[in-house]
């Protein structure tokens, strides 16, 4: 089999917020195609991918998608970056990766899971990501006020969630974004109250058995993660996300060390060597790679065996468009320390949901794992009229 030919696309944002999942499809002349996202769709930086896709998707063209060790090794080595672990290449790289493995699949006939390995799991237990956006909107809308809280909550209830993700310290009481300078060095009385009168709501919606993720996207720093984590103990949190900047393992550690909750990271941490100090040090106790930018299916499952041998727990971090959840959806299935899957907002939105030919969405807090053959996955009509393509030939 031989690549012929690769777009790389750019899906429109439709958000108040930017949203823009960058895709490659990698077509061969057996007449299969792979699908895969690099996962920078949030935020800034997607155009970065598009471009890096630009310089990377001529060196597959000729190749035979099946070599997926030997070409992710070379995609690795033919940019001077990417031993730096930088987002840009590896969103690139993961993409690309994602869409050798997908066509991988399909060439075997089975869905993904099965080409990994097969599947430890028939059904991926979700929980509802972001809650402090109101939950079952269908546009980030920021909330401060208690019973918005409330309210968000039990929409994610109603829909039959037992477990939730919050952002306890974002928003101020009027809905407004804390600058994160505030959230170093020193939380004072008024915020840490905000944070405990938020949990507890939280809590008493959710009910005691559910599952509480609190979420702190690298905004607190070692001192104010501390303080957040003593008024949050009692709470039974789940685990603590990003409780400082993502790449100093020594920090971790001493959040860790310093609380009963356990610690999560590694939505911005790439490769096998980004993870292993981590892993080594036990900074956290689930690693979160997103399987759009880690390195991709190939590099996401030597994470998860890495981490396996510290009784590290995974799951795939997930901020992007349809493509990526049905990838995470198979590789959480198909790896035994997988812990909880991300359901984003994001992904509850109609618009992004449209973007997908399948409807991947929780029954009950359980979502089934795909099972066609490859990713289970493609973009909709929907999402390529509403979308920039460059084709490599
Ligand atoms: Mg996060």
């Amino acid at each position: 089999m031989k690549i012929t030919s690769i777009d790389i696309i750019a899906i429109d944002s439709f958000f108040g917020e930017s949203f823009r999942p960058i895709i490659t499809r990698i077509h061969t002349d057996e007449g299969i195609y792979g699908i895969g996202e690099g996962g920078m769709a949030i935020i800034n930086g997607s155009h970065a991918v598009f471009s890096m896709l630009k310089d990377y998707a001529p060196l597959l063209i000729g190749r035979d998608p099946l070599d997926i060790n030997l070409l992710w090794d070379e995609l690795f080595r033919n940019t001077f970056w990417a031993m730096s672990n930088g987002p840009v290449v590896m969103s690139a790289i993961s993409a690309l990766d994602t869409s050798l493995w997908d066509i991988k699949a399909k060439a075997m006939g089975v869905p993904l899971y099965k080409a990994l390995g097969g599947k430890y799991r028939d059904k991926i237990h979700a929980y509802a990501s972001q809650l402090h956006f109101s939950w079952g909107g269908q546009d980030f809308n920021r909330i401060g006020d208690l019973e918005a809280y409330r309210a968000s909550a039990q929409q994610a209830r109603e829909q039959g969630y037992d477990a939730v993700k919050v952002n306890f310290l974002a928003m101020d009481e009027t809905g407004k974004t804390r600058s994160n300078f505030l959230l170093k060095n020193h939380l004072d009385w008024d915020t840490l109250h905000t944070v405990e009168e938020r949990l507890r709501i939280i809590r008493e919606v959710m009910g005691e058995k559910a599952e509480i993720v609190a979420e702190n996207n690298g905004n607190t720093d070692v001192n104010t993660a501390i303080q957040f984590a003593k008024v949050a103990e009692p709470f039974r949190i789940l685990y603590l996300e990003e409780p400082c900047m993502p790449l100093s393992a020594d920090n971790y550690k001493a959040i860790a060390d310093a609380t009963s909750i356990p610690l999560a990271g590694g939505e911005r941490i790439f490769t096998r060597w980004g993870f292993l100090p981590f892993l080594q040090k036990r900074a956290f106790a689930v690693a979160q790679p997103d399987v759009g930018n880690c390195g991709g299916v190939t590099e996401f499952m030597r994470i998860a065996d890495m981490a396996q041998l510290f009784d590290i727990s995974i799951q795939s971090h997930a901020c992007n468009s349809p493509i990526s959840v049905a990838v995470a959806l198979h590789v959480e299935a198909a790896v035994p320390n997988f812990l909880i899957h991300e359901h984003h907002i994001t992904n509850t939105f109609d618009r992004v949901r449209e973007m997908g030919i399948y409807d991947y969405q929780p029954v009950n807090s359980y979502i089934d794992v795909p099972q066609i053959p490859g990713i289970g996955q493609d973009l909709s009509e929907f999402a390529l009229s509403h979308a920039a393509i460059y084709t490599v030939k």
